[in-house]
C-alpha cells in the first residue's frame, strides 16, 4: 500500500511552491531521507519532510499524485535537529524551506543519482583506511586566564561570550575544549566557524596538528564540488570530528554535534548578504540550543548584541561572559595609542608630517608598519568645511545620506528628505561636501613621500598594498603575507583585510589615516565597526615580546576628543560598549529594537517605491495591531546599480516576536502584490531580517 510523503524540492526564491510537495511511496521513508522525485518534465533530488508541517496549499488530487523515484538509502537520513534548523531559518529569514534546505546541501549531492553516490562512497572508503596514524602535537600549558575560561566552559551550559583581547590565546581554549570533549565522548563532533576563508588554512593546520588531519574537514568558498561533497559526507557520517568553516558551514549535517565555536563573532561576514540573508552566528546559538551543544562566541570586540546578551543574569542576560584581558607571552603591554589632530596639520595633507616621520624612523630601524585604509562603503554624509555642521536628521540619532542624483538629503531611518542646502545652515559657508575623500591614491602617494627612505642595509624602502583589488588572483594574498613575514615589505597598506588574524612579529606601528567618515555615518553601526577594526588593527602591533614596548597605534583625525577615541586610547571595549548601548537605548535602536528591511528593485525609482508603498498599505492594519512601525520607502544609499533602481523600507518593533508575527502574515501579501498590477515592472524584492546595513 503506497504511503503519502511530503518532499522538499529546490524552488526559486519566490515561486508559488513555498512548502513541500506530496508524492506516493511504496516504502516507509523517515524524514530527512534524500530521494529522487519527478518535478514537471525532469527529475530532481528532494528531501523527505515531516508529515504535518509546511504542507503545500495546492495539494493535488489523489489521482494526480506521482510516485517518488529512488531513495538514497545508502546515506543515513538528516537528523530531526537538522530539519528543525533549516525549518527555523527559512521561517525566520522569510525564505521557502525547499530553497534553503536544498541549498544547504553540497551541489554534487543534489546532482548525483543514488547509484553514482554509492560508487563515490565505495571509492572514498578504499582511499581512506580508518586507521590513519598521525603524530599529534602536545597541547601547551595554559595561562591562568585561559585555564579559568576553560574551567567555566566545562562547568557551565552556555552560551558563552569569550571576551578575550587579541593575542590572549582564544584558539588554544577552543582546542582544549574540543580535546576534553573528545576524551569524554569519542564520537562527539565540534563545529568551529571563522569569518573569512583566509583564516581557515591557518586554523585547519592547528587543529590537524593537534587531532590528526583525518579528523578535521573544512568548508569554505574555495573548495571544488568534489572536495565539498567528500567533506560533507565525512561530517554527515561522523568520521570527521571537527568541522571548520565560514558562515555556510553552520548548516553542515553533524549527527553528534556537541560543541560550537563562533570565532570573531562580531564580524559582519557572518551575515549572508544575498538569497536567504541569515546570520550564521545567530543560527549557531539556535542550533546549539536544539542539539544540546555548548556554544562559545569569541571576540576581542564583541557585537553590541552579544555584549548586551551577556549582561548579568539578574538583569536578564542569557550568555555567560568569560574574560581573558591579557596577551599571552609578552608582558601584556598593548600598544600606545596616539592621535594626530588634523586641524593643526598642513591643509589637505593625507599623511601628516609627524606620522611620516614616525614611519620613516621605523623603516630606518628595520621595523615594519601597517597602514590601515578604511574603505568600507560608507554612505556619504555632508559636512561644512568651516564649522561643525553635519547632515544630521532632526528626528533620529542618524545622519542623512547625500543622494547625488537629485541632490537630496534623506534619512534612511525615518525617510525625512530635504534638498541639499545651498549654504551651510549653521554658518552660511557655501563649501559643504561629503565627508571622507577617495583612498585609491594613498599607496601611490605614500610611495612618493617615502621614496628617499632607506632600510638599515641601505636598500630602498618597500611599500606594498593588500586589498580586494590586489588579491583577486588566487595565491596573491598568501604570497604578499609571506613577503611581509619574511621582512621584504617595510610598509604594508591595506583595508580591513590586513587587520584580521594575521600574526606579524615585527610590526611596531599601525596607523589609521581616514576614519572620520565612520564617526558620522548614516549607518548607526558604523562606529561599532570602526572601534572593532581599530582595536583589531592595534592588536597587530608589537606581537613580539622584544619590541612590544615600542609599539604604537596612530590615528589621524579631525575629532581627537570623540568618545570613541577616548575609549580606544584606554583599550577599553567595555567603556565604549557602555556608551554606545546607552545611545542605542535612547534612540530605540538594536539591540533594544528589532528590524527588517524590505528591498525592491525596478527599472525606475517610482516603480520600486510604489511597490513598497503598496506593501506598507497592505501591512498597516496588522502593524498597528502588533506594535510594529513601518517607515516610508527611501532610495538605497547606492541608489542605482547596472541601471536598476533600488529602494528600501524599514520595519521596526520593540518585540522580536511581534516583528516575526507581522512578517509571517505580510509575506504572503507581498507575494500576491508582486503578481498584481502594482508589482508590474518590479525586477525583484526581498526581505532582510536583522539587517546589518541600513
Ligand atoms: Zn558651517
Ligand atoms: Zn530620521
Amino acid at each position: 500500500m503506497a504511503q503519502l510523503v511530503q518532499v522538499l524540492v529546490k524552488t526559486p526564491a519566490h515561486s508559488q511552491i513555498a512548502g513541500s510537495l506530496s508524492y506516493l511511496s511504496e516504502q516507509i521513508l523517515s524524514p530527512g531521507t534524500l530521494v529522487r522525485v519527478p518535478l514537471g518534465q525532469r527529475e530532481t533530488t528532494g528531501l523527505v519532510w515531516e508529515d504535518d508541517s509546511g504542507a503545500s496549499a495546492s495539494q493535488p488530487a489523489a489521482e494526480k499524485l506521482r510516485p517518488i523515484g529512488q531513495a538514497f538509502n545508502m546515506l543515513p537520513p538528516l537528523s530531526r535537529q537538522w530539519l528543525k534548523l533549516v525549518g527555523f531559518a527559512a521561517n525566520y529569514y522569510q525564505r521557502s524551506i525547499g530553497e534553503l534546505a536544498l541549498a544547504a546541501l553540497p551541489q554534487q549531492l543534489r546532482e548525483l543519482s543514488p547509484a553514482q553516490l554509492l560508487r563515490r562512497l565505495k571509492r572514498q572508503e578504499t582511499q581512506h583506511p580508518a586507521s590513519q596514524g598521525s603524530v599529534q602535537e602536545k597541547p601547551p600549558a595554559l595561562t591562568t586566564e585561559q585555564s579559568s575560561a576553560l574551567a567555566q566552559i566545562e562547568a557551565g551550559l552556555g552560551p558563552f561570550l569569550l571576551f578575550g583581547a587579541t593575542g590572549s590565546g582564544k584558539t588554544e581554549v577552543y582546542l582544549q575544549c574540543v580535546e576534553r570533549l573528545l576524551e569524554r565522548e569519542p564520537q562527539a563532533q565540534a563545529l568551529v566557524l571563522v569569518p573569512e576563508i583566509n583564516l581557515t588554512p591557518q586554523l585547519e593546520s592547528r587543529f590537524s596538528a593537534r587531532f590528526g588531519a583525518h579528523k578535521v574537514v573544512s568548508f569554505h568558498s574555495g573548495l571544488t564540488h568534489p572536495q565539498r561533497l567528500k567533506n560533507w559526507l565525512a561530517a554527515h557520517q561522523g568520521s570527521a570530528r571537527i568541522v571548520l568553516g565560514t558562515r555556510m558551514a553552520v548548516f553542515t549535517s553533524m549527527p553528534s554535534l556537541r560543541f560550537i565555536v563562533v570565532d570573531e563573532e562580531h564580524d559582519p561576514s557572518y551575515k549572508q548578504q544575498e538569497g536567504a540573508r541569515y546570520s550564521a552566528r545567530d543560527l549557531a546559538i539556535y542550533r546549539g540550543h536544539i542539539e544540546g551543544a555548548k556554544v562559545i562566541l569569541g571576540s576581542a570586540t564583541p557585537s553590541l548584541e552579544s555584549w548586551y546578551h551577556s549582561r548579568p543574569q539578574q538583569e536578564g542576560g542569557r550568555y555567560q561572559k568569560l574574560f581573558m584581558p591579557s596577551r599571552v607571552g609578552d608582558g601584556g603591554q598593548p600598544p600606545l595609542v596616539r592621535f594626530v589632530d588634523m586641524n593643526h596639520q598642513p591643509k589637505n595633507s593625507v599623511f601628516s608630517p609627524p606620522l611620516l616621520a614616525a614611519i620613516q624612523a621605523r623603516v630606518e630601524r628595520g621595523e615594519q608598519c601597517l597602514i590601515l585604509l578604511n574603505r568600507r562603503g560608507y554612505a556619504p554624509v555632508l559636512h561644512c568645511t568651516d564649522c561643525a555642521w553635519k547632515s544630521e536628521c532632526p528626528h533620529c540619532s542618524a545622519f542623512r545620506v547625500f543622494h547625488k542624483v537629485d541632490r537630496s538629503l534623506r534619512c534612511h531611518h525615518c525617510g525625512f528628505t530635504e534638498r541639499v542646502p545651498r549654504t551651510c545652515p549653521a554658518c552660511g559657508n557655501p563649501d559643504i561636501r561629503p565627508l571622507g575623500r577617495g583612498t585609491e591614491k594613498l599607496e601611490e602617494h605614500l610611495n612618493e613621500l617615502l621614496g628617499q627612505v632607506l632600510r638599515p642595509d641601505g636598500t630602498p624602502v618597500c611599500v606594498a598594498r593588500i586589498d580586494a583589488d590586489t588579491t583577486r588572483h588566487k595565491g596573491t594574498l598568501e604570497s604578499q603575507m609571506a613577503r611581509m613575514h619574511a621582512g621584504e615589505i617595510d610598509v604594508l597598506v591595506g583595508t580591513q583585510m590586513i587587520a584580521k588574524g594575521h600574526d606579524f612579529r615585527n610590526i611596531t606601528l599601525v596607523a589609521a589615516v581616514n576614519v572620520d567618515n565612520a564617526l558620522f555615518s548614516s549607518d548607526f553601526r558604523a562606529s561599532e565597526r570602526l572601534f572593532s577594526l581599530l582595536l583589531q588593527a592595534a592588536g597587530r602591533s608589537g606581537r613580539d615580546a622584544g619590541i612590544s614596548k615600542n609599539s604604537e597605534m596612530w590615528v589621524q583625525t579631525f575629532y581627537p576628543s570623540h568618545p570613541l577615541f577616548e575609549a580606544l586610547k584606554k583599550h577599553d571595549f567595555p567603556l565604549f560598549a557602555f556608551q554606545l548601548l546607552k545611545e542605542r537605548q535612547q534612540a530605540s535602536l538594536p539591540p533594544f529594537s528589532f528590524q527588517a528591511l524590505v528591498r525592491a528593485e525596478a527599472r525606475t525609482q517610482e516603480t520600486a517605491q510604489d511597490f513598497l508603498l503598496a506593501a506598507g498599505e497592505l501591512g498597516a492594519g496588522s502593524a498597528l495591531a502588533l506594535g510594529v512601525t513601518i517607515y516610508p520607502a527611501v532610495p538605497m544609499s547606492v541608489q542605482r546599480i547596472a541601471n536598476i533602481e533600488r529602494a528600501q523600507m524599514l520595519i521596526e518593533s520593540p518585540s522580536r516576536t511581534a516583528l516575526q508575527r507581522f512578517l509571517l502574515g505580510w509575506h504572503t501579501m507581498l507575494h500576491d502584490l508582486r503578481q498584481g498590477p502594482r508589482g508590474k515592472g518590479l525586477v525583484r524584492w526581498a526581505v532582510d531580517v536583522d539587517p546589518l546595513v541600513i
